[in-house]
């Protein structure tokens, strides 16, 4: 990103950025990602930054968003020599962030759960971004339909996790588990940091979408 050096008769040489006058700064590089890697995203990830779920699994996806983690693809474009580099959950094809999270047929089992859980079925779309702000119920509103967006958090947050629990820890690949997972979080993140949530896990699992219509 730093462009180059600027010589000067006098006084000490500036980096400055290729686009702009301005001195390098710590505070010039962050407003400079921030504007690279979020740009016209902002309304995106402002809404992923608003929800109330736990601040390690919405960090992390923000970083499955931007293609930051460390799949199998990434790792290799990186530089890392793997032995082979294919889905650790059905061992068809290539790792990578769309297929571990979209069109993987385990991961489709889990999106498939949830839908059958709520009662819908749907078309999904097979960019995260644009999955992530799809991601929402003609029954509720807007302020409803954010707190429901905590629950794709938490698919992506356990798909990753489960992913990694085969590859570091011997796991068997399990949807199923992976779903029990996911709504047993959603449900401990909401009960945890969104205000009025009063009703039991068991509830959620039997009616989701009363539940998030009794806290608004
Ligand atoms: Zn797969």
């Amino acid at each position: 990103m730093l462009n180059q050096t600027q010589i000067l008769r006098e006084g000490e040489d500036l980096w400055v950025w290729k686009d702009e006058k301005h001195k390098f700064t710590v505070k010039s590089t962050y407003l400079k990602l921030k504007t690279l890697i979020i740009g016209e995203n902002s309304n995106m990830f402002n809404m992923l930054w608003s929800i109330k779920v736990a601040p390690l699994s919405q960090y992390f996806a923000w970083r499955a968003i931007l293609n930051k983690i460390a799949t199998k693809e990434n790792l290799s474009r990186r530089g890392l020599q793997l032995a082979e580099t294919s889905c650790v959950l059905c061992g068809l094809e290539e790792e990578n962030t769309t297929h571990l999270f979209l069109t993987c047929r385990i991961a489709n089992m889990v999106w498939n759960f949830c839908n059958k859980w709520v009662g819908i079925s749907s078309v999904q779309h097979n960019q995260l971004n644009m999955h992530f702000q799809q991601f929402s119920l003609m029954a509720l509103n807007s302020k409803e339909n954010k707190i429901w967006k905590g629950l794709w958090i938490s698919i992506i947050w356990n798909i990753w996790n489960h992913r990694n629990k085969i590859v570091f820890k011997q796991g068997k690949v399990d949807p199923e588990e992976i779903f029990t997972l996911i709504h047993l979080n959603a449900w401990a993140w909401m009960k945890y940091k969104v205000p009025h949530v009063h009703f039991s896990y068991n509830d959620w699992n039997l009616y989701p979408i009363e539940c998030i219509k009794s806290i608004t």
